[in-house]
């Protein structure tokens, strides 16, 4: 249902797009037009057809309009050994730019502590398979299941041993500040234990 949904909304862009390419802007090359206009046609769809919830929609504009900001990972131990901080709402630029510095580490990396971009802040961002998850100020309340892992870290040379847990239960604020109290299972549980554990000090 949500997907045929989308696949309508999709239809329709694609269409006010040629339509207004055939009317107006035929003279210029298609590149050209797509460079100059993709950020203002994406913000009119967002308003006109996706959401009607203002606050979403303001958030959309702001990350939409944002530069992408990668930072260079911290590798200082004596800095990445230092417990995080609560995080406010001042912070959330840092969970964007952790966003950003993952997308550009996808190939390497799964998750990232915003220590290791040098902020000692509780915020982590978890890839969930096709997207990044950023967690503000994240919990973990109840550990099920012990095994013995082995990772690696993008602050670190090689892997080293550890115990994880197989079910984990985590209360978290998402990027509106909104809590969370929600179950991970299996890859994206570990995923948050060796990140929560970033943000206590702790390199694997
Ligand atoms: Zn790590």
């Amino acid at each position: 249902m949500i997907q045929q949904e989308v696949t309508s909304e999709l239809s329709k862009l694609i269409k006010f797009c040629i339509g207004l390419y055939l009317l107006f802007l035929t003279p210029y090359p298609m590149s050209y037009i797509f460079e100059l206009f993709s950020s203002l046609l994406f913000d009119v769809y967002i308003i006109t057809h996706i959401t009607l919830n203002v606050k979403r929609f303001i958030i959309i504009l702001y990350f939409s309009r944002r530069k992408q900001m990668v930072r260079p990972i911290m590798k200082d131990v004596l800095f990445l050994g230092q417990k995080s901080e609560t995080a406010t709402k001042a912070d959330l630029s840092v969970a964007q730019d952790l966003m950003d510095t993952l997308a550009s580490h996808k190939d390497e990396c799964v998750g990232m502590a915003a220590n290791m971009i040098g902020v000692k802040k509780n915020i982590i961002v978890v890839n969930v398979g096709f997207f990044n998850v950023p967690m503000i100020n994240p919990v973990i309340l109840k550990k099920e299941g012990p095994f013995e892992a082995e990772e690696g870290c993008l602050s670190l040379v090689g892997s080293r041993k550890t115990t994880r847990f197989k079910k984990i239960t985590v209360e978290y604020c998402d990027i509106e500040m909104k809590k969370h109290v929600q179950e991970f299972t299996d890859f994206t549980a570990q995923i948050i234990q060796h990140e929560c554990d970033h943000l206590q000090g702790i390199i694997i």
